[in-house]
């Protein structure tokens, strides 16, 4: 299977996206819709359509994007945040290029428990 596909937006902005942190075979980006004061997006530069095809990725590869998402956190300046991962449509996904969610500074969100929010600061 090819790298990338010609149709798939997200394999677009792997190569002309604005990156907030890059390195060889990811990206992060900010979402163009933020759920959150920090919202940015990992993109694996491999066209995977989903979470649930994740053994497409090599054990190394797979390593790299774990790791790169916790860099890509620690690069935007976060300490505590969240990751998710929307898998089809009954969970959520609207783009069909597999995409971590980071979300941070949810000190003052309805869903984050008082105690989680008092930690936060
Ligand atoms: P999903 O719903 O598939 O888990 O997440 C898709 C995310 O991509 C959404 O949060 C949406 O706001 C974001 N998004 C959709 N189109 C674009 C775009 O053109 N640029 C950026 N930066 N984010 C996008
Ligand atoms: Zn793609």
């Amino acid at each position: 299977m090819p790298l990338q596909r010609d149709d798939c937006l997200f394999c677009r902005l792997t190569r002309e996206g604005d990156f907030v942190h890059q390195a060889p075979g990811f990206v992060a980006i900010n979402d163009i819709n933020p759920q959150a004061p920090v919202h940015v997006l990992v993109l694996p530069e491999r066209h995977v359509d989903t979470f649930r095809d994740v053994g497409e990725f090599d054990a190394g590869e797979a390593k790299r994007m774990l790791e790169f998402v916790a860099e890509t956190a620690a690069k935007v300046g976060l300490t505590d945040y969240r990751v998710l991962v929307n898998v089809g449509p009954g969970g959520g996904q609207t783009v069909f290029h597999l995409h971590w969610h980071i979300l941070g500074n949810l000190a003052d969100r309805a869903d984050v428990p008082a105690a989680l929010q008092e930690r936060a600061g």
